[in-house]
């Protein structure tokens, strides 16, 4: 019930598509685009093989491989505003290994991803509103390997203890222990998740969230509200045949396989409507996806 009310109120899932440029090698080896991108323009999305359409999907938006960092932002901006606005909001790419997640994540110092244009928005709102409110900003860094959740913001060298999830308040989920870095701008915020990328588990294609938490206080009223930003690059979608690896590869892989499949069926079932939605089967549904369906305070601006 709670999360039809958040639908109403802010409209639904947005599921956006982003294709990237050939590579070199896809063009050295004489590859073509199987989709047509004319038709892309409203949102579906036609995939050809052969010259024969063979498929059609729906999306929110598609970007063309001639879409920029700043193109794809701009459908993403939106969110800032609800974050500041009390609501909890994920952002999430999901894809194959190498079709560009990361990059439309985190992107590069010279083509800036979502994360960081999602962040400098967020000051930017938060510096325009400094009459009204006043915001307190922290940056927690964590990854899932495994179904285990380590903090990447506590040093390599200490030992890696993994976190437990608990039951806060009005049925929240919280990763109990988890740093929470206070930080006051972009560059700080930035320097926070760089640190925590540095920590990942080496040669993985793991799933990592960073969590921008911002707590803030109305001046007006004096009533604080919570809400939470997460910008998680997924794990690689490719099914990895359980014969071809072996060992920490096969239970890293099962784990991945598990983790998304349960991903899917959340979709599936808020897609639906269901009357259940199983955001308790792994552990970053649970922190993160699950949180979607709270609103702590009714906020003064819906956006
Ligand atoms: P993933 O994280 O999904 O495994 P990456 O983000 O690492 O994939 O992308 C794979 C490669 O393709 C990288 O070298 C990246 O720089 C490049 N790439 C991905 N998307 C684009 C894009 N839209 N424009 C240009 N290069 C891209
Ligand atoms: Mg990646």
């Amino acid at each position: 019930e709670l999360y039809n009310k958040v639908l109403e109120l802010k409209g639904n899932i947005r599921v956006f598509c982003r294709c990237r440029p050939l590579n070199s090698e896809e063009v050295a080896a004489g590859a073509s685009m199987a989709i047509d991108f004319e038709s892309a323009r409203e949102g579906e999305l036609t995939v050809f093989s052969n010259g024969i359409p063979r498929r059609t999907f729906k999306f929110d938006s598609v970007f063309s491989p001639q879409a920029n960092q700043a193109d794809v932002f701009e459908d993403t901006a939106a969110f800032a505003t609800s974050v500041l606005d009390g609501y909890n909001v994920c952002i999430f790419a999901y894809g194959q290994t190498g079709t560009g997640k990361t990059f439309t994540m985190e992107g590069t110092k010279e083509a800036r991803g979502v994360n960081y244009r999602t962040l400098e928005e967020l000051f930017h709102i938060i510096k325009e509103r400094e009459k009204l409110f006043r915001y307190e900003v922290s940056v927690s860094v964590l990854e899932v390997y495994n179904e285990q959740i380590r903090d990447l913001l506590v040093s390599s060298s200490q030992p890696t203890a993994t976190l437990e999830i608990r039951q806060a308040v009005e049925g929240q989920h919280c990763v109990q222990g988890l740093v929470e870095a206070r930080v006051n701008n972009v560059h700080e915020a930035w320097d926070v998740l760089q640190t925590g990328s540095t920590a990942r588990t080496v040669g993985s294609t793991n799933a990592n969230d960073h969590s921008s938490r911002s707590h803030w206080e109305n001046l007006l009223n004096n009533e604080c509200t919570r809400s939470r930003l997460w910008l998680v690059d997924l794990a690689g979608s490719e099914r990895v045949a359980k014969t071809e690896v072996q060992g920490e590869r096969l239970k890293e892989t099962q784990s991945i396989n598990r983790s998304l499949a349960a991903l899917g069926d959340v979709i599936f079932s808020l897609a639906n409507k269901s009357a259940h939605t199983p955001f308790r089967s792994t552990k970053f549904m649970l922190i993160s996806v699950s949180e979607l369906c709270f609103i702590r305070n009714q906020s003064p601006n819906l956006g």
